[in-house]
């Protein structure tokens, strides 16, 4: 059964979303200020939770940053109306995502549908080191290498590598890339050109181990990109 920790100083809201969230099957725990959180989030080990930013004692932020130095639990923000600056600054911090009050049950059972989902496909693709005859990337070293040469990446540079790859059928839109390889809801308006640079430094690393003139990753106008991966080189074998 899926624990969530609802993290929420409101009496009201707090156990009006207990009883939704129980009624849905989901089991729960409740914390009211921030410390409280803290504690629960270590006694409990809750599998998602709902943070509320504005809390006495430690606010969400703090939360948030203490939870994220030592888990990738899924976290959705519960924010104020108005507060964009708030969702930018959550979503940057770590969070997977956001509702903005008031909100209606239905679109938070949705929005935990959805991060649920993606830590899962995260969780259990994140394992496999991915492999081709010209890159090898190692999720759990994090280490890239393309024609066996060592590539020195960025975190978000190897995630992005990585989500390519594991795509390489199709052509990822830079909203698909912004919202898995950098956690941001397309509804931010994020520049989608922080993609676009990111891939652009990506390319150049990669094309210098490779050595040739041959497009490890195509940019495909108006849409994304698609990993290739060697499309030129010796012949395979008969
Ligand atoms: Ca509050």
């Amino acid at each position: 059964m899926t624990k969530i920790l609802i993290v929420e100083d409101e009496a009201g809201l707090r156990q009006g979303l207990e009883i939704n969230l129980r009624h849905e099957n989901y089991e729960t725990v409740t914390a009211g200020d921030g410390e409280e959180a803290i504690r629960l989030f270590h006694a409990e080990a809750p599998d998602l939770i709902l943070l509320d930013l504005m809390l006495p004692k430690k606010s969400g932020f703090e939360v948030l940053d203490h939870i994220r130095k030592v888990s990738k639990v899924p976290v959705i923000l519960l924010t104020a109306r108005g507060q964009e600056t708030d969702k930018v600054r959550g979503l940057r911090g770590g969070a997977d995502d956001y509702v903005t009050k008031p909100f209606g049950v239905q679109e938070l059972f949705a929005r935990i549908d959805a991060v649920m989902r993606r830590s899962e496909v995260v969780t259990q693709s994140s394992k496999a080191v991915c492999e081709d005859s010209l890159i090898r990337l190692d999720p759990a070293t994090r280490e890239a290498a393309a024609n066996g040469q060592k590539l020195k990446l960025s975190p978000k540079e190897f995630d992005l590598l990585m989500y390519l790859f594991k795509n390489k059928e199709r052509v990822v839109p830079r909203d698909e890339l912004l919202s898995r390889v950098w956690n941001y809801r397309v509804d931010l308006n994020l520049n989608s050109r922080t993609v676009d640079t990111h891939v652009t430094r990506l390319r150049r690393k990669l094309q210098k181990a490779v050595g040739t003139d041959a497009a490890v990753i195509v940019a495909v106008a108006k849409i994304g990109y698609r990993y290739l991966g060697q499309t030129s080189g010796p012949a395979t074998d008969h």
